[in-house]
């Protein structure tokens, strides 16, 4: 945590502030490992101040060692500034993104002379590079996606509905582990796998449908994300061609991550491949995503996104093709950057279209 604290120090000079008020509760998490859903954090060049109501202030001094415990029993605006004031501190940056507009009203009634920045995507920039421990977390994640989807495998059979495969995943990935899903499980099946977010419907799974499962586990925080697509009883010509070219997609983008690599070039990696078989207009989101402490982080590998790729980086490569009123594929693996390659953590198999 101290280093994770002292990178966020970093910021102050660049940013012009001398003070850094967290908001969101992934960063806080992220920056003081309290669980609690009350609670804000002051974070000075001297002090980190954790600011919570008396339901968890015995939890936060646990959770939190580095951090001086403020009980708030008014609004949180008035404890803020009396702290920014007993520290002499005139500039407060504030997560823009993540302050409604009734708080930011409440904190420029009472900010008596001290000024207001509101910020973007700052910590957000630290937490895309993790450290061993968060991959470790993530890895956990992915495994039990991977163990839980292969033990609902033999309930994916004509006649069931979507909900009741998701229901299934769900309690399996909970029964190993998991705080809970990702998301809501997407269960597409049929034309319905044309819907790149297809969440389980109580749509009955028939012969020849093309299934696509999309999901995640969350463990100590940290999300995984996997999405697989299967065939039921027997595929036919197309489908199986549509998944050839998917894959080819995706295998080519995860060869081209690896550090220094610009994030555009990652997605064009996926993207050409579909174009030149002519589905691109069937491709219509980006190739991946970071994730960690949220399901969609930094880095977005997307066709505008200048980001270089560092080592610790950890994002997902998911193309798809989508076909309306005929169904869809997509293959996604969540990888960690290196600086030769990358490691892919997502260990089900997808070398062809599973016939279940
Ligand atoms: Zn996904
Ligand atoms: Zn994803």
């Amino acid at each position: 945590m101290p280093e994770k604290i002292s990178r966020l120090r970093q910021l102050f000079g660049p940013a012009g502030i001398d003070a850094f008020y967290i908001t969101n509760p992934e960063n806080r998490y992220y920056l003081s490992g309290f669980t609690g859903s009350t609670g804000a954090l002051l974070v000075t060049r001297e002090q980190s101040y954790m600011l919570t109501d008396f339901r968890y202030t015995a939890q936060a001094a646990m959770e939190s060692p580095g951090y001086q415990v403020i009980e708030v029993s008014g609004t949180y605006a008035a404890v803020l500034f009396r702290l920014l004031k007993e520290n002499c501190l005139f500039r407060l940056g504030l997560e823009g993104d993540h302050q409604t507009c009734n708080q930011y009203f409440n904190l420029s009634k009472v900010r008596a002379g001290v000024e207001i920045k509101p910020l973007s995507d700052q910590v957000e920039q630290l937490r895309m590079l993790k450290d061993e421990s968060e991959i470790g977390l993530i890895e956990k994640a992915v495994s039990i996606a991977d163990l839980s989807f292969a033990q609902i495998l033999p309930l994916i059979k004509p006649g069931v509905t979507e909900q009741e495969i998701a229901l299934q995943l769900e309690y399996t990935m909970r029964r190993m582990g998991a705080d809970g899903p990702a998301f809501k499980i997407i269960v597409a099946s049929g034309v319905r796998s044309a819907l790149p977010h297809g969440v389980a419907s109580a749509k009955t799974i028939a012969v020849g449908d093309l299934v696509t499962f999309d999901f995640g586990a969350v463990y100590q925080g940290y999300h995984s994300d996997i999405t697989r697509t299967v065939v039921i009883n027997s595929s036919n010509l197309r489908q199986k061609e549509i998944y050839k070219i998917v894959l080819e997609a995706q295998m080519n983008a995860i060869a081209a991550v690896k550090a220094g690599v610009c994030a555009s070039d990652v997605d064009w990696a996926a993207r050409s491949i579909i174009e030149k078989k002519g589905y691109g207009e069937c491709f219509g989101h980006s190739t991946g995503h970071g994730l960690g402490l949220g399901i969609h982080e930094n880095p977005s590998l997307a066709a505008k996104n200048d980001t270089i790729l560092e080592p610790g980086m950890v994002v997902t490569i998911e193309p798809g093709i989508y076909i309306r009123n005929w169904g869809g594929v997509r293959i996604e693996d969540t990888v960690v950057v290196e600086d030769n390659g990358c490691r892919i953590l997502t260990k089900t198999p997808k070398e062809k279209l599973l016939v279940l």
